[in-house]
């Protein structure tokens, strides 16, 4: 049992996984899904010229010294609302009526807003009119989207490996992509150990806990996008725990995760059952809390086994579990951001990597770090009062008060 950096572990467990399938879903089903293949345009957008205002389409010359006190008189010769194909070609001297959004005719090459003509003054809803007087002159392209201004033909607009954001759902309807191919997502079966552990429901009893790493867990899969199967708690028994992993074998799960019975002397059991239908390694990973990990593979499907103390099995998901499903889940990876920030007090660990919990705020005008409490692994409770783990990099055993570390925000 070797001791591995963070950075190591986690990059030997990236190296066994391989994304999921993908499947070609509705676009009403694809929010937070990750892009399967790269999206290329189908069309120029805007497909055709329009306006972006509701004025009078014109030609800029016939218009180019127009000005309050020496307006232009143009003869108007059509009305075009949005949704309409023109119809119409303007010549010399002509305007037409034009909503925001409706194509622009052709021998026009501009728009004058509504309020810059006489127009503007009549009641709403009047009548077309037969002429329009123009009050200010306009450029060629003023008011005019241009076809293919935003977005040509063929232009990669998505790519592969990126989960799908509001505006990336409107981006795909602009085009008319209503069936998008994205990557399933991944199915993770969840089991917790310990002769300890009580279901939610059940009444306290002496010498057991209830099992919470279940439900901190199967939340925290379930934000990634990927899919929990609580398969419960096994005892600390042997064909319990065989029992629990041929279930999730049985499910045709991409991974298989469980908290507890990683640390010495406990783990005998799911050691023992992984090594009867896979193999299993235990690292000892050089990071504070969780040092503890088990990583292999049941029936062929990848396991990993997070420290049963609920703080680190948190901090064991984010540093191991979250990467792991985003690679399975497709996307495509990248270093997670970390804030810079000043620490309130003074910090101390063991040289490990450490992840202490903090809350992040912002006082005099610099985000400030502050512990939520103490450290112990089993102190869920300052996991919660905190909104960020602060990161102390391995073979620093103190900070002071004033001096700068990184950290990652959470929830
Ligand atoms: P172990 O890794 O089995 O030695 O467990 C370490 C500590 O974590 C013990 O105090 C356990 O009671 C606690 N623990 C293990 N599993 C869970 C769980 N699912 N929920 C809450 N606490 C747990
Ligand atoms: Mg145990």
């Amino acid at each position: 049992m070797s001791l591995l950096s963070v950075e190591e572990a986690r990059a030997r467990i990236l190296s066994h996984l391989q994304p999921v399938h993908s499947e070609n879903l509705p676009l009403e089903e694809c929010a937070r899904r990750v892009l399967a293949a790269d999206i290329a345009a189908p069309h120029d957008f805007p497909p055709f010229d329009n306006s972006s205002m509701d004025g009078f389409a014109v030609r800029a010359a016939d218009v180019v010294d127009a000005a309050p006190a020496s307006p232009r008189t143009l003869s108007v010769v059509a009305d075009i609302p949005a949704g309409v194909s023109p119809g119409v070609h303007l010549l010399p001297g002509q305007a037409a009526r034009i909503m925001t959004g409706a194509p622009l005719p052709s021998g026009a090459d501009a728009v004058v807003p509504v309020e810059e003509t006489d127009y503007h003054e009549r009641a709403p809803g009047a009548p077309l009119p037969n002429v329009v007087q123009v009050y200010k002159a306009v450029k060629p392209g003023d008011s005019v989207r241009a076809r293919g201004m935003d977005v040509q033909s063929g232009q990669i607009i998505l790519q592969s490996g990126q989960r799908l954001r509001p505006p990336d759902l409107g981006l795909l309807a602009m085009f008319g992509m209503a069936q998008v191919q994205v990557y399933r997502r991944p199915r993770v079966a969840l089991l917790s150990s310990g002769d300890e552990l009580l279901p939610v429901q059940a009444a306290l009893q002496p010498g057991k806990v209830r099992d919470s790493n279940t439900y901190t867990l199967s939340a925290a899969i379930q934000e990634t996008g990927a899919q929990a199967i609580q398969l419960g708690i096994a005892a600390d028994r042997l064909e319990e725990v065989e029992a629990l992993l041929e279930k999730a074998a049985a499910q045709g799960v991409d991974l298989i995760l469980s908290s507890a019975g990683v640390s010495v002397g406990a783990f005998d059991f799911i050691k023992q059952a992984i090594e009867k239908q896979g193999q299993l390694t235990f690292w000892r990973v050089n990071m504070r809390p969780g040092k503890p990990l088990a990583f292999g593979e049941y029936r062929g499907v990848p396991f990993i086994g997070l420290p049963g103390n609920p703080v680190s099995a948190f901090v064991g998901f984010e540093v191991f579990v979250r990467p792991a499903l985003e690679k399975l889940g497709g996307l495509r990876l990248a270093v997670r951001p970390r804030l810079r920030v000043r620490l309130a007090e003074t910090v101390e660990s063991d040289g490990r990597e450490s992840y202490l919990r903090a809350e992040i705020r912002e006082e005099h005008g610099a985000l400030t770090a502050r512990l939520t409490g103490h450290q112990g692994s089993g102190n869920l409770l300052s996991l919660v009062q905190g909104n960020a783990l602060l990161i102390i990099p391995p073979g620093v055993k103190s900070l002071a008060a004033g001096e700068e570390a990184d950290a990652w925000l959470l929830h």
